[in-house]
């Protein structure tokens, strides 16, 4: 099986997609291979900064390289936290902290509608590939449940009707933004 290096440090996406993707490519986190930096992110799209990662890792290895760049968009902020949700509150991936920030920022809010959007990126010898999801919902006056990461307790899918926060991991991947992203690039990858 063809083995793709995640460019990321972040567990929670890396068992996403390793388990989204298991049985047609071989996910191979880029801590495994001695990469450790933290890639910055300079882009102003979820698109730009996912090309930037995957392009980091094919360059400095020369193997296949795959990376999501993804955040949570919500309407009443204007968009916002968007490319800068890992970061939202301050320290790079602090969850706790994002959320709380994002409770109070929605305090008093009634349009509650947001969205998780999802950019993958593939950099590999045949080129330069990238595929974007998302997947709609709102966001909950407080959290429900502790399963996923990120906000995830913060979010209610529309979909399934429950957050995903209490949805089990193969219900969040049945309507995710990854899995769409990452669905979407199987098939460009076809073509
Ligand atoms: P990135 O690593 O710069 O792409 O940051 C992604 C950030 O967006 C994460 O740290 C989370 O805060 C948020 N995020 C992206 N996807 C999800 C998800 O599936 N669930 C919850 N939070 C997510």
């Amino acid at each position: 099986m063809e083995k793709l290096i995640v460019a990321s440090k972040n567990k929670g996406k890396i068992a996403e997609v390793a388990e989204i993707l298991k049985g047609v490519y071989e996910i191979v986190p880029m801590a495994d291979i001695g990469i450790s930096v933290d890639i910055d992110e300079t882009g102003d799209t979820f698109e730009e900064n996912a090309l930037i990662k995957a392009r980091y890792v094919f360059e400095h290895t020369g193997l296949a390289a795959l990376s999501d760049d993804s955040g949570l968009c919500v309407d009443a902020l204007g968009g916002a936290p968007g490319v800068y949700s890992a970061r939202y509150a301050g320290n790079h991936g602090a969850d706790e902290d994002n959320n709380n920030l994002l409770l109070e920022n929605m305090r008093g809010v009634t349009d509650r509608s947001a969205r998780f959007v999802s950019a993958i990126a593939l950099v590999c010898k045949r080129g330069e590939f990238v595929a974007t999801g998302k997947v709609e919902g709102r966001i909950l006056h407080k959290a429900e449940g502790n399963g996923g990461f990120g906000y995830d307790p913060l979010f209610y899918s529309t979909e399934l009707c429950k957050s995903f926060g209490i949805a089990s991991p193969e219900e969040k991947n049945s309507v995710s933004h990854r899995y769409r992203a990452l669905a979407e690039l199987v098939k460009k990858l076809a073509r």
